[in-house]
This record gives structure tokens, sequence and C-alpha cells, in this order.
């Protein structure tokens, strides 16, 4: 009999790599679910004024989120008259300056991120970070209230919220457990802010000249807000949605249903309002990093966030389906699946 030798170690390393490969490339075998509400994304995308389907995208998270995220950081940039972007590349914090004062959406991670990329991004386009007065966080997942405590102590900014993600973000912080095992620095820390601004559904937020509308558009959170935002292009007024509850994968199949419904509101609120164009709370939803190179290489084209009414509802549309997707590969595959690979962690045996 041969002997085992080189070959087989060999086979072993090929083996092993193709196994990691297989796990950093995972996906659901979803080869036997009817996908319907895939394929209505797909037709609905096919009708966009670019290649860019960034609703679509939220039918194939893993794939969409390396495809539309960057390894480099944005510049802080200016986005319109009065909009400015000064995120990194995986959470968009906007700010939007009035002539009271700055009104910033989402707080990043914790104090470290709003001092890496918040302050000196506001500074960098010529902006006070004195002048925060309001901070609206999108919904209650940390990476976009973990640094309002941090901006509330600094600045003194009035922290708004929808009711229900307030009462999630305190039911979280009260079960949450102290960190033993490894001490994370206190400026790392994701801190649920105190209570403070509690928005209601059809609530404006108005500072100085500027007025924003909030809607409570629950399904990625219980509170998740979408709002009409008053933007200047070049002194010219235009009226912009932002959506801060796009991602619709790993709910609950009641937050799910709810989702369908936030979505279906807002194709109407879009609609009705004539929007230019929408922005959004992760650069994978609204291709924040592409627009600003695109914005920064040319100035003087048309600015690529104003997509018109037609396209940001077949974005609002494109979500929806995939959201109905998602229910439907949900319920037909066992969670644990989802979240093994998700995850990238082996499946459970048995
Ligand atoms: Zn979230």
């Amino acid at each position: 009999m041969k002997q085992p030798g080189t070959i087989s170690m060999f086979a072993a390393s090929i083996l092993a790599l193709s196994a990691g490969m297989a796990n950093s490339q995972a996906t659901f075998d979803t080869g036997n679910i009817p996908q319907p509400h895939l394929a209505a994304a797909r037709a609905i995308a096919a009708g966009e004024n670019s290649w860019r389907q960034l609703g679509l995208a939220t039918c194939y998270p893993d794939d969409a989120d390396a495809a539309q995220l960057s390894t480099e950081q944005p510049p802080a940039t200016k986005i319109f008259d009065n909009l400015y972007y000064v995120g990194n590349n995986n959470v968009s914090p906007y700010a939007l300056d009035t002539s009271a004062g700055i009104i910033l959406f989402d707080a990043m991670d914790n104090a470290k991120e709003v001092d890496e990329f918040i302050i000196p991004g506001l500074r960098k386009v010529g902006l006070d970070p004195a002048r925060l007065k309001v901070l609206i966080i999108s919904h209650g997942h940390g990476d976009h209230f973990g640094g309002a405590r941090y901006l509330k102590g600094k600045y003194g900014v009035k922290v708004y919220m929808s009711g229900p993600d307030w009462d999630m973000v305190e039911k979280q912080a009260k079960a949450q457990k102290p960190v033993t095992q490894r001490p994370i620095p206190a400026n790392e820390q994701r801190l649920a802010p105190a209570r403070d601004m509690v928005v209601k559904d059809g609530d404006t937020i108005t500072l100085g000249d500027e007025t924003i509308k909030l809607f409570i558009t629950p399904g990625h959170t219980p509170g998740a807000l979408s709002m009409l935002v008053p933007v200047k292009d070049h002194g010219q007024k235009r009226l912009l949605a932002y959506f801060g509850g796009a991602g619709n994968q790993n709910l609950t199949l009641d937050l799910h249903a709810q989702f369908d419904r936030s979505w279906g509101r807002l194709v109407q609120l879009a609609a009705d309002a004539k929007v230019d164009g929408y922005f959004s709370n992760h650069p994978n939803y609204d291709g924040a990093i592409f627009k600003i190179e695109m914005l920064r290489s040319h100035p003087h084209n048309p600015n690529p966030y104003l997509i018109g009414t037609a396209d940001t509802v077949r974005f609002i549309k494109e979500v929806k389906e995939c959201n109905l997707n998602n229910i439907d590969i949900q319920r037909k595959l066992p969670d644990w699946t989802i979240r093994a690979v998700r995850d990238h962690q082996p499946a459970p045996k048995g």
C-alpha cells in the first residue's frame, strides 16, 4: 500500500483552503426556494435610470456590502449647499447646516468615532462643531446612537429618537452585562444616551430656517425614522427623503411584516412629496462613497444625489420586495442557518 505522503498533505491543504474560501464567500443555499419577490425587485431595478440598483442590493447583503463599501475612508464632503457627509465607509452621519446651528443625523458608534470622523469632518468642511444643536438618531442600534452621550455632554445637543427605539435602547442598556473578558476603553464604549426628545409620527423639527418632517417607519427596529429633509443645491430648493432603517435581514417575522407596511407607506410619502432624491444612514444604501467621488471629480455635473422621484420610488419598492423575499427565505431556512452564514460561523452539529 502506498504510504500517505506529500500528495495527501497537499490535498489536505487544498481542502483546508477551499473550506476557508467557502466560509468567507458563504451565502445561503436558496436554490430550491421560489423567490418571486426577488424577481419583482429585479424587474423594478431594471427600470432605474442608473446602474446602481441600491435597493436591489438589500436582497444580497453580503455581496452588496462588499461591492458598495470602500476600504478607504471617504473625506468629509459638502454634498449640497447646506448638507455635509461627516461619516466613514460604514456609517453615514450627515450634517445639515441651518441659520441657528447644525442638525446632525446619527452619532456613530462611540466617542472615539465622533472624535475621529464627525468633529474633524465638520471642521474640515468649515463648520464649527460648537454650533451642533440637534442630533437625530435614525434608529436604536449602537452604530447610530453610540456617540450620542458624548455629543450631549460636549455640546449640549438635543437628542431625538422615536419612543419605541428609546424603549429598546433603555431595555438593552439595562440587560447589558458588564464586560469582563477584555475591558473596552472608555471612548470605545457604546453608551446609551439618557432619554431626551421623543419623536412622534408626523412631527417636525425646526432649527433656524430649516424644518424636517419625521415619520416612524418600524421594521429595521420598532421605531426606525424616515424623514423629509429640505436642502439647497446651488441656491435651488430641493427635497430629499431620508431612510433610517433600510436593512431588512434577520428581523423577527413581526418586524418583517411591519417593514412591509412602512415601506409601502414610504412609496406614497415619497411620491406625494415629489422628492428629488434621498440619502440614508449607511453608504451601501445611498451610494454615498461613489457619489462623493463623483461630486469631487465632477463638481459641475448634476448632483448625483438628485436621482428624481421615480428612481427614489423604485429604490423604496426594491427594498420592499427584498424584505418580502427575505421573509420567504427565513420561513424556509432554519434560523441558525441564516445566523451561521451571516456571522461566518460553523453551523451547529446535529
Ligand atoms: Zn441598524
